[in-house]
């Protein structure tokens, strides 16, 4: 029995592994979106993108770093006025706090600068595992499995995993993946989940694993599209 479960893992992991080179030689670009030149860049940029696109994110921070270039100049302006400069990207006065006090803790306990360990980033405010994971990969060279909304509908719908909460997808992905590959394979996820695994129809008949996908609800071939004349 148990040896039986062992090597029902080995099939699991090397049919994912498949799918993912697979996806990989699709997307051989994939990579964090976001725009930034340093770690507290990167940590004020993924605080904005919470409920925003990434384009949106890029089109306000050129300004915003400009003015605003390390924790103290953050926590020094009134908050009000900081809600203004990052508005378009949604939940701003939420957002505005939280930079707010995570620039403050970052002063408080880590000398100024932005940490570079799970405990330490996530004990920031505004800051969950999927942060930490792309500031840990981005900055401070530490693979991370990013687990957001593209990467965990993908995960599921591949198989990879059937929960729904992102710190057990993320477990279940740690199992599957080589861990060099972390951060590569869940960008690979979001460049497909954005272009051709969409969440409300997904473009089954265009995909390069649909062989190999057991997602149950993908589009027959003979489906007729209710909008196509
Ligand atoms: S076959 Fe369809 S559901 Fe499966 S990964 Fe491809 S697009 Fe997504």
């Amino acid at each position: 029995m148990a040896v039986r479960k062992k090597s029902e893992a080995i099939d699991k992991r090397a049919r994912c592994i498949e799918v993912m080179e697979r996806l990989r030689s699709i997307y051989p670009k994939a990579r964090c979106t976001l725009n930034y030149k340093n770690p507290l860049e990167l940590l004020v940029a993924t605080i904005l993108a919470a409920q925003c696109t990434d384009e949106r994110v890029n089109q306000v921070t050129p300004a915003l770093f400009q003015k605003y270039k390390t924790p103290e100049d953050y926590v020094a302006v009134d908050v009000t006025e900081l809600e203004e400069d990052i508005r378009s990207c949604g939940f701003y006065r939420n957002k505005a706090r939280c930079i707010q006090r995570a620039c403050k803790a970052i002063l408080e306990r880590f000398g100024g600068q932005v940490p570079g360990d799970m405990d330490s980033l996530v004990s920031l405010d505004g800051v969950g595992r999927k942060t930490a994971n792309v500031l840990l990969n981005e900055c401070f060279g530490v693979p991370g499995i990013i687990v957001d909304t593209h990467c965990a509908r993908l995960a599921r719908r591949l198989g990879f995993t059937k929960e729904e909460d992102p710190v057990k997808i993320e477990e279940d992905l740690m199992k599957l993946w080589p861990r060099e590959h972390w951060g590569t394979y869940s960008h690979t996820l979001v460049f497909h989940g954005r272009s051709v695994c969409l969440a409300r129809s997904p473009k089954c008949q265009e995909c390069v694993v649909k062989d190999m996908c057991p997602f149950p609800d993908k589009p027959s071939q003979t489906r007729k599209n209710p909008k196509t004349k």
